[in-house]
């Protein structure tokens, strides 16, 4: 293993890695580094998310510039303003020891006028998102006339975002002579044409994904009807308390309206998506990376410019329909050495697209079971007890109202005045899917029909949770419809009969 030193970085880069507290590159910096120090040629780097790839084009690049020269130098796009702006924020650091160097992002959603301002003065290396940089160089705020150096980061997502035509219009205002470096996760066949079309005998570096990042991955899946997600992913929440998770939709809509969901029952979590303005997708990301937020809800794209490193969670609420989403999704979690979780879930017909994912990113899923109902109320109601005994009530309660609460209550027991305030508690906790979310797997077809026939799975969570408290408010109100006819099963029964009930069902299934 080599050190930064060996690489061939200078003096300046070395000292703020120093501080930065990088120790060794990691594999692709460590191949890719030394080749674009020392040659002019075109690149191709391929390396998961999460494995360092900006460091490896931004240290050499940043060595490249010649400060004295008065003209940008090295353009980076990017696909979308968060990731434009770590890059910008990753190179700030890495070049504070070179005075000289200019760097500038500039992206949508920002006011225009003050990056035209920002770019009067020379900028050495611009950070751009496609569409912004267009503007900017229709305007000739921004010259492209002396570019040595393009990058482009996280190429295929730029492809799939439709920037293809948007990069034919930036490249023509480009030289001949600049050498182009392609940095990317994956390499769909969209990327190879532009390999083809742009860049000349490119140096490939590809960084096996199976051989280092992956292994820190668990990778599993829960099988689940598709109205059960919600209340499933908040009990994988609960069963968390530590949790640092990204919880990924396909849908705009979908991510606001999780995000909407675990707000309403007061998890701190929010939603990350493109429909949300610069200043509220700052504010999120602020919050997320301060642990004020614990779970973000995100759409893939957006999903793009969180760069967290200790993230213990990746959900798939809803798999993506290119399995080379899955990668990137995955790869949010277990970055630097750290170990993660990639839940995906899926209906239980939809096993077929687990293996698929299995053989074509030649990685193995582990099945989850998404935690009872009974580990589910243990760890509500201690975290309600525990909200109880940590509230501050100071100034809060006026002595009369205080004194008559007590007087109102002086008649009852400690014992019996905790189970009334419980059983309200109960209601509010929102057991509501009081039942087994494990959908049984299928090995397809399986239509309504199937479900609804195994509602002996929904019986025996559900009145076994249901315990001696609240009967009817339970097994009653939306979700009769969910199990069947095993509501009434399930009210006519007495706590312990249904217990015993519940473990003969466990027996049958497994
Ligand atoms: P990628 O672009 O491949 O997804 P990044 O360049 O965003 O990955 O890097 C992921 C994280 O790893 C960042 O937080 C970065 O600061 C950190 N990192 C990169 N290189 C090193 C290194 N050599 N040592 C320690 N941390 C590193
Ligand atoms: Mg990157």
């Amino acid at each position: 293993m080599l050190t930064f030193k060996q690489l061939g970085l200078s003096e300046e880069i070395l000292k703020s890695l120093r501080e930065l507290g990088f120790e060794k590159p990691t594999e692709i910096q460590e191949q890719a580094i030394p080749v674009l120090i020392e040659e002019e040629t075109d690149m191709i780097g391929l390396a998961q998310t999460g494995t360092g790839k900006t460091a490896a084009f931004g240290l050499p690049l940043l060595d490249k510039i010649d400060p004295s020269h008065q003209a940008t130098q090295g353009l980076i796009l990017a696909p979308t303003r968060e990731l434009g702006k770590q890059i910008a924020e990753q190179l700030e650091i890495f070049s504070k020891f070179q005075k000289d160097i200019s760097v500038l992002p500039v992206y949508g959603g920002a006011a225009i006028i003050n990056q035209i301002k920002a770019l009067r003065r020379t900028q050495h290396i611009i950070i751009a998102t496609p569409g912004r940089l267009i503007d900017l160089i229709k305007r000739k705020a921004v010259k492209l006339g002396e570019l040595k150096y393009l990058i482009l980061d996280e190429a295929d997502e730029m492809l799939n975002m439709g920037f293809k035509e948007d990069l034919d219009t930036i490249l023509s205002y480009t030289p001949e002579d600049k050498r182009t470096w392609l940095f990317s996760a994956t390499m769909p066949s969209f990327i190879k044409k532009i390999v083809q079309k742009y860049m000349e005998d490119p140096v490939e570096i590809r960084i096996n994904p199976s051989n280092e990042v992956n292994k820190n991955i668990e990778h599993l899946f829960a099988a689940i009807r598709p109205r059960d997600k919600f209340e499933a992913l908040t009990r994988f929440i609960d069963i968390n308390p530590e949790i640092r998770g990204v919880v990924f939709c396909r849908t705009k809509r979908e991510t606001q309206d999780i995000a909407e969901r675990l707000l309403k029952r007061n998890y701190r979590a929010d939603a990350l998506h493109g429909d949300l303005s610069q200043a509220q997708r700052d504010r999120v990301m602020k919050r997320f990376k301060k642990n004020d937020l614990k779970v973000l809800i995100a759409t893939d794209v957006a999903a793009r410019g969180i760069d967290v490193n200790d993230l213990t969670h990746v959900f798939h609420f809803s798999l993506p329909d290119d399995n080379s989403y899955y990668t990137h999704r995955s790869g949010r979690t277990a970055r630097a050495g750290k170990k993660g979780k990639s839940i995906a879930f899926i209906a239980g017909n939809e096993g077929y697209r687990i293996r698929r994912i299995e053989k074509q990113l030649s990685i193995s899923f582990k099945k989850a079971e998404v935690p009872e109902v009974e580990q589910i109320a243990k760890v509500r109601i201690n975290n309600w007890c525990t909200g109880i005994l940590e509230k501050k009530t100071k100034g809060k309660v006026p002595k009369p109202l205080f004194d008559m609460a007590v007087t109102l209550f002086d008649g009852i027991s400690k014992d019996e005045l905790i189970a009334k305030i419980l059983s309200d508690e109960l209601d509010k906790i929102n057991l509501g899917a009081n039942k087994d979310l494990n959908e049984e797997e299928s090995s397809g077809g399986g239509g309504d029909r199937d479900r609804r026939g195994r509602g002996g799975s929904g019986r025996r969570g559900g009145s076994g949770g249901r315990g001696g408290f609240k009967k009817r408010k339970w097994g009653g109100g939306d979700k009769k419809d969910r199990s069947g006819g095993s509501g009434g099963y399930g009210k006519k029964r007495s706590a312990s009969s249904s217990y015993k009930g519940k473990k003969a069902t466990k027996k049958k299934r497994f």
